[in-house]
């Protein structure tokens, strides 16, 4: 299948930009913890009570839940536990994602992520992207919200005063990233999955995929 109107592609970055990564993933995990037990001195064990109670249940963003916990704006949340791990400790060039790139250069990029700009700018240099591929990059830092709440695609559409079908959302996760989307109107294709995704316009294996999916 090819998307035929798109002309803006809106990115997720973790999980999305590189292949979903369990190491990096735990030590996301272990941050989100250490941002708790800075603010309250509670257990590592108390901690993990209270973010799992929480986390998928009622807020399906991770950093949402952790702002929520200590009592904090989610955009403060996110740039407090990006102290306590580097993303760049886990990845490294990606020449067939430079590649994806060289042939989606006709497409505009837009990044909407749940992390903070300036460690994500460090992280593109890292998987040998340059930042300035991305013409916008929106967080919590820009809207006060994470995915899946609507603030941050709402501003994008904004921006681009595109219609919404014009624009496709690439992500990992379907609930955060795509149901959103959807919502409103964007197209979205789920990646880094065997499973087709009940809800996605298209589901592809890896991102390097999705050039076969769009006009070039
Ligand atoms: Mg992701």
């Amino acid at each position: 299948m090819k998307f035929h109107d798109i002309a803006v592609l809106i990115w997720d970055f973790d999980g999305t930009l590189y292949k979903p990564n369990p190491a990096l993933f735990a030590a996301v995990r272990q941050a989100e913890y250490r941002t708790i037990m800075a603010h309250t001195g509670w257990t590592k064990e108390h901690t993990i009570e209270a973010f799992e109670k929480l986390y998928k249940k009622v807020y399906s963003s991770a950093t949402e839940t952790v702002a929520r916990i200590v009592g904090i704006p989610t955009e403060d949340a996110a740039v407090e536990m990006e102290n306590y791990f580097d993303r760049r400790d886990f990845l490294k060039r990606d020449d067939r994602l430079i590649e994806l790139f060289q042939k989606l250069k006709s497409y505009r990029h837009i990044i909407l992520a749940n992390g903070v700009i300036a460690r994500h700018k460090e992280t593109l240099k890292v998987l040998g992207l340059p930042a300035k591929t991305f013409e916008l990059m929106v967080t919590s830092e820009v809207v006060g919200k994470t995915k899946p709440h609507p603030e941050g695609f709402q501003y994008i559409l904004n921006y681009t005063k595109l219609p919404s079908k014009e624009h496709l959302m690439i992500g990992d996760r379907d609930l955060v990233d795509l149901a959103p989307a959807r919502a409103l109107g964007i197209k979205t294709c789920l990646v880094w999955s065997d499973k087709p995704s009940a809800h996605a316009d298209i589901t592809l294996p890896t991102i390097y995929d999705l050039s076969s999916c769009l006009p070039l």
